[in-house]
């Protein structure tokens, strides 16, 4: 009988994985709690939340049950001329939690499409509108998902080097410190008659590396977008339902985006769903008896029940006082062990926001994110039970809120030794 590892490598397609150099591949048979079980019995906490998704832990009980009353009810249905008290009750539910501006909640599959959905949104509202505009602006580095708009919209490197005849063009700005303001206002008052929208993910570039930057200075930018008529997209995929220590980033910042995508931690990380919600002054935009100022587009599962029930489980468990808790706990945790680093020679760029920490290994050597000693902490890691997963030389924690105190500590306790053993040998010639 071939393992489940050999018959993986005979028909399955990994993402983000040079299928020829891929490391062993490791068979998960189970998840529970901040755990996840391979086959041969062992356990790994999954200290970066299987992608930034799992927010109440593995095979959660209460959103199983609730997934599993729904699909013993309604599993699917059309959602073009038919409705649902599962899409119906997650939108007045997230209405009531988001900026108060936001008024209309429209249903996609994933982070991705969330985003195309609100640049297809944003650029149809010009157009109903009768206006002319084509510009877009994003910051460098950004990552907004991997679908053809998505990608346009994100930092140019060599993921999307193949395609980059294929993509839109992009206006891209710096994230905006208290150095950079005048320039980045001035290239942008230049170009404001063009613009459709910026798009942006708050307080912090996930994908880029983690990169975290001031709630003040993108206020400032926020306002001068508001007073250039240029529409706000507030990309909350990653940093939605809790991350940054708020229920959104939005809980930050003073100034309200006109669009918001969410998915990643939205079902807690059970089901695929996206949403991009808007106001209702685009909403309105679309109104109309002439037909060719509809938005059409959707997905076949477009609101599927059984994502939307998961998602106000997921909601039900967030609003709890005690998750409330944990979230507040992990991020003084997180603010100790900063110090902690700080401390440390092996460490630099020690940054957090809310339950996210982050930081670069120090190295003398050329790397890059194909050749990062991040690759050998994983390694070595992952043999100690521990799941955290570098972005290039880049270390980053995003746990589940359900991480008790005990296994954090663990978790920075093996940071701490790990890098002591690493760097102890040269460890660029392990690797290399
Ligand atoms: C992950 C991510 C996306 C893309 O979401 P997918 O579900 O992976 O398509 C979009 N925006 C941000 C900020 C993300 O972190």
């Amino acid at each position: 009988m071939p393992s489940l590892k050999e018959r993986d490598r005979e028909v399955n397609w990994h993402p983000y994985t040079q299928m020829k150099t891929a490391d062993d591949i490791i068979p998960i048979v189970k998840g529970k709690g901040v755990y996840l079980f391979d086959d041969t019995g062992k356990k790994y906490i999954d200290a970066v939340s299987s992608w930034w998704v799992t927010l109440h832990g593995h095979a959660n009980p209460y959103i199983a049950r609730k997934i599993s009353e729904q699909l013993n009810t309604l599993e699917q249905v059309i959602f073009a001329g038919f409705t649902h008290e599962p899409a119906t009750r997650l939108s007045e539910k997230l209405l009531q939690l988001l900026p108060d501006n936001q008024g209309k909640v429209f249903y996609s599959d994933n982070g991705s499409t969330a985003v195309e959905v609100a640049l297809k949104m944003s650029i149809q509202y010009i157009n109903n509108q009768g206006e002319k505009k084509t510009k877009i602006l994003a910051f460098k580095n950004a990552y907004h998902g991997d679908t053809f708009g998505a990608m346009a919209v994100s930092g140019r490197g060599t993921w999307t080097q193949p395609f980059s005849e294929m993509l839109f063009e992009v206006v891209f700005i710096d994230t905006p410190t208290s150095e950079n303001w005048e320039s980045i206002q001035s290239q942008i008052t230049n170009i404001a008659d063009e613009v459709v929208c910026f798009i942006f993910e708050p307080l912090i570039q996930g994908a880029a590396g983690m990169l975290m930057y001031e709630a003040e200075n993108l206020v400032r930018l926020m306002k001068l977008c508001r007073k250039s008529g240029i529409l706000m997209i507030q990309d909350e995929v990653f940093t939605g339902f809790g991350r940054t220590g708020e229920f959104f980033a939005a809980g930050h910042l003073s100034e309200k985006p006109d669009i918001m995508c969410f998915s990643k931690g939205l079902t807690g990380g059970t089901l695929p769903m996206g949403i991009t919600t808007c106001t209702n002054g685009i909403y309105n935009a679309f109104l109309s008896d002439d037909q060719s100022k509809t938005l059409f587009h959707g997905h076949s599962f477009t609101a599927n029940p059984l994502s939307c029930t998961a998602a106000l489980a997921s909601m039900d468990l967030l609003l709890k006082p005690e998750t409330q808790k944990n979230i507040r706990r992990i991020t003084e945790q997180h603010s100790q062990f900063s110090q902690r680093l700080k401390e440390h020679e092996s460490f630099e760029n020690i940054r957090q926001t809310g339950t996210i920490i982050a930081w670069e290994i120090k190295t003398v050597y050329e790397t890059s994110y194909f050749n990062a000693i991040g690759k050998v902490f994983y390694k070595e890691f992952l043999e100690r039970g521990i799941l955290i997963r570098p972005l290039g030389n880049t270390m980053y924690l995003v746990p589940p809120y359900c991480i008790t105190a005990e296994e954090l500590e663990f978790v920075y306790k093996n940071i701490i030794e790990v890098a002591e053993k690493l760097t102890a040998t040269p460890i660029v010639h392990v690797y290399i």
